[in-house]
């Protein structure tokens, strides 16, 4: 069969919730027998998310190739449990960045450069990759922004042109709009849907499914009216109901024939359903909690929670997986000091350490870590967490006071966590850190070899610094012991301190791999030891 395209623009509004229809399209899709996959186009000029505030985009999602992504590819992931990779994510840089250099290169033999059809061209080229490659029967494009504005412009009309080139049946579009409800009037207005669909016919692609964002249910009257107004069939106007948790949408969609609608177009068979029962089993586990705890996320990014976003669906995984509700408290590290840790961890079932990058907070982050060290709360460090772990025990236990991570204090003089060799002739900053799936071994009988069952693993990584491996036997003969090791490089990927119940730091980011079908062994193990905890705490 020919690859199918099935592309999903937005309007009226951002944070419509493309990224999880296109997630839960590609769920039900997959569900009927489909190899699917998703990729996101985002119009702005950086050539990557990679260097974008958190506070700006949230968080930077890292692929196994160690491309610096979007967080919707995260959403891919979870739902779909299949990687995605560089080929998934393209931004308007990154195209302008390679039509730069063919022009640079001569490639275009002289040729006024335009947007049409260099920029498109290249646009639709990147559009068919992962079609190209004959690795799926179904390619979702979601377009970033919204239809109107100037930046979207490029990529509505290579969706134009590439719907013409493809075959009447391979393509289908999809429109996600808003449609508000006036209060006053008593009413859902449909206006700005048929504007919005206005504007995308300027641009000459007609929607063929409109998923219409609302707060209450959609008449008959209004389909009715969205399907003359807007000239689409009355079935292919799909209601998308505000709903709990995003693990909700797939079911939701499904009740809508979202899947079905779109397989009509594409002239795929639809006489059999998409099998959900395991998704089910998870959403009615998630629903019906037998336990609770409570979990610290100390961090600098807490006043936006899209920061930290592959952390928290990780912690849904988990709990679920242990048939509990994780209320998860974000807690700023800057408000921690030695003096207040008590009150501010109070009533704490467990603590995970964020990852993040400058100094800001650092301070709160480690007089964390040795309220919990001292007061035996299970602590689960990531990547930043687990180099302030490894700072707090070099300065309270090995007695190394000034210890710090190069990052911060250059001149300490007592590196435990310093740049790596490779890192240091660096100037750029987008791209150069060590990213991506590195493996590592686990010494049996550590918590991290318990909690994966098996010593050889691979995770992702985003970051420049290091454990100081000169520090290695002081820290081991003092119980932290180094756990994980990269068996190519020797760098330290994993810390525990086997006297405590539950302390790990990871180099790593275990939440990038966390999906709803393999909730991550740590994250389960961190839980089911948080509900220990509380267990001991009511005993
Ligand atoms: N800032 C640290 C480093 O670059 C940690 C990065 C992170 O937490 N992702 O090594």
């Amino acid at each position: 069969m020919d690859t199918k395209y099935v592309f999903v623009t937005g309007g009226v509004t951002s944070s419509l919730g493309k990224g999880i229809i296109s997630a839960s399209l590609a769920k039900l899709l997959q569900m009927r027998g489909y190899r699917v996959t998703i990729q996101k186009f985002d119009p702005y000029l950086n050539v990557d998310p990679g260097t974008m505030n958190p506070y700006e985009h949230g968080e930077c999602y890292v692929t196994e190739d160690g491309a610096e992504t979007d967080l919707d590819l995260g959403h891919y992931e979870r739902f779909l449990n299949v990687p995605t990779s560089q080929a998934n994510n393209v931004t308007t840089g990154r195209v302008y960045s390679t039509v730069i250099n063919n022009e640079r290169e001569g490639k275009y033999l002289g040729k006024t450069v335009q947007i049409i059809p260099h920029v498109t061209d290249e646009i639709q080229r990147r559009m068919k990759i992962l079609g190209d490659s004959g690795e799926f029967d179904i390619v979702i494009t979601e377009l970033g922004g919204t239809v109107g504005d100037i930046e979207s412009l490029p990529y509505v009309e290579s969706v134009r042109q590439l719907k013409r080139n493809l075959g009447s049946d391979d393509s289908v579009v999809i429109h996600l709009t808003l449609i508000p409800y006036l209060a006053a009037a008593g009413e859902l207005k449909t206006k700005p849907t048929q504007h919005s669909v206005q504007k995308l016919l300027e641009a000459g692609v007609q929607p063929d499914i409109l998923v219409c964002r609302t707060e209450h249910k959609l008449s008959i009257d209004v389909r009715k009216k969205i399907s003359l107004f807007c000239n689409v069939n009355q079935n292919a106007v799909i209601e998308s109901i505000d709903v709990d948790t995003i693990y909700e949408v797939p079911l939701m969609m499904e009740k809508e024939k979202l899947d079905k609608v779109v397989l009509a177009k594409l002239r795929l068979p639809t006489s059999t359903d998409a099998n959900l029962d395991k998704w089910k089993d998870f959403l009615f586990k998630l629903k019906h909690p037998k336990y609770e705890v409570t979990i610290g996320l100390v961090g600098k990014y807490v006043e936006l929670p899209d920061a930290y976003k592959s952390i928290n669906e990780s912690f849904i995984h988990a709990g679920t997986e242990n048939e509990c509700k994780v209320i998860l408290k974000h807690i700023h590290s800057e408000n921690i000091n030695d003096e207040n840790a008590a009150q501010k961890l109070k009533g704490l079932d467990g603590v995970l350490v964020a990852p993040g990058f400058g100094d800001r907070g650092i301070e709160g982050k480690i007089h964390t870590i040795k309220y919990l060290r001292e007061n035996n709360i299970p602590f689960f460090g990531i990547c930043l967490g687990m180099q302030c772990a490894v700072i707090e025990f070099a300065r309270n236990v090995l007695g190394y006071t000034d210890a710090h991570s190069t990052e911060m204090e250059p001149n300490t003089k007592h590196p435990v966590i310093d740049i790596m060799e490779s890192q240091k002739t660096v100037s750029q900053k987008g791209g150069t850190m060590r990213l991506g799936a590195y493996k590592c071994k686990f010494t049996k009988g550590s918590q991290a070899y318990n909690a994966y069952g098996k010593s050889s693993i691979s995770e992702r990584h985003r970051h420049r610094f290091e454990f100081n491996n000169k520090y290695l036997a002081e820290f081991e003969s003092n119980g932290m012991i180094p756990v994980g090791i990269n068996p190519d490089n020797n760098l330290v990927e994993v810390v525990e301190i086997p006297e405590h119940p539950w302390f790990v730091g990871v180099q790593y980011h275990p939440e990038l791999k966390s999906t709803v079908e393999n909730p991550h062994p740590l994250f389960v193990k961190f839980i089911k030891s948080a509900l220990d905890h509380a267990e001991s705490q009511r005993a």
